[in-house]
């Protein structure tokens, strides 16, 4: 199974600005990042991956199965395009795989309609609300190079930082 190691906060690839893909020219590479996100995803659990996170800067997110019953389909988006979002906001607390042990509270739009393709390049568009538009409008930042962490002030990304340090000395 390729599951894929998860980049971390401070690789280069997190702050990719990722590459829109063209299902002529890139059907192969669609596919098999597709598979190593959808394996990885299942492997590490969470809510929802980024092929950033897998150190591919192409646009593809992975959401997880559970938010779409009945229709896998839809948990692999390729080139999704939040077409509009809701003028209502809340904050939630939300974490992200690539920057373990933190969690920040952001405030986001509780609702958002995405454009995308699914794995046979059909043109799909779903209307999502509270945790999956949440779960969708974060892996989408991750496509622009932009995390939570970027919604913070200074000092949560200095403690964001320095958590992160002592997490990866503690593992080394
Ligand atoms: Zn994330």
């Amino acid at each position: 199974m390729p599951v894929k190691p998860i980049a971390i906060y401070g690789d280069p690839v997190l702050k990719a600005m990722c590459m829109e893909l063209d299902f002529k020219k890139h059907s192969e590479i669609i596919q098999s990042v597709c598979r190593d996100m959808v394996d990885t995803l299942a492997h590490v659990g969470g809510q929802g991956l980024a092929a950033p996170q897998i150190g591919v800067p192409v646009r593809i997110i992975v959401l997880h199965p559970e938010f779409f019953p009945g229709r896998p389909k839809d948990s692999v988006m390729i080139n999704p395009t939040i077409r509009s979002s809701g003028s209502l906001r809340d904050v939630k607390e939300e974490g992200c795989l690539s920057i373990p042990g933190v969690r920040e509270y952001i405030t986001r739009p509780t609702w958002c309609k995405v454009n995308f393709f699914d794995r046979n390049g059909q043109g799909r568009v779903v209307a999502a609300s509270s945790a999956l538009a949440r779960c969708i409008q974060h892996e989408v930042d991750h496509l622009n190079g932009v995390l939570l962490l970027d919604y913070v002030s200074r000092g949560r990304q200095k403690q964001a930082a320095k958590r992160m340090k002592q997490i990866s000395k503690r593992a080394a």
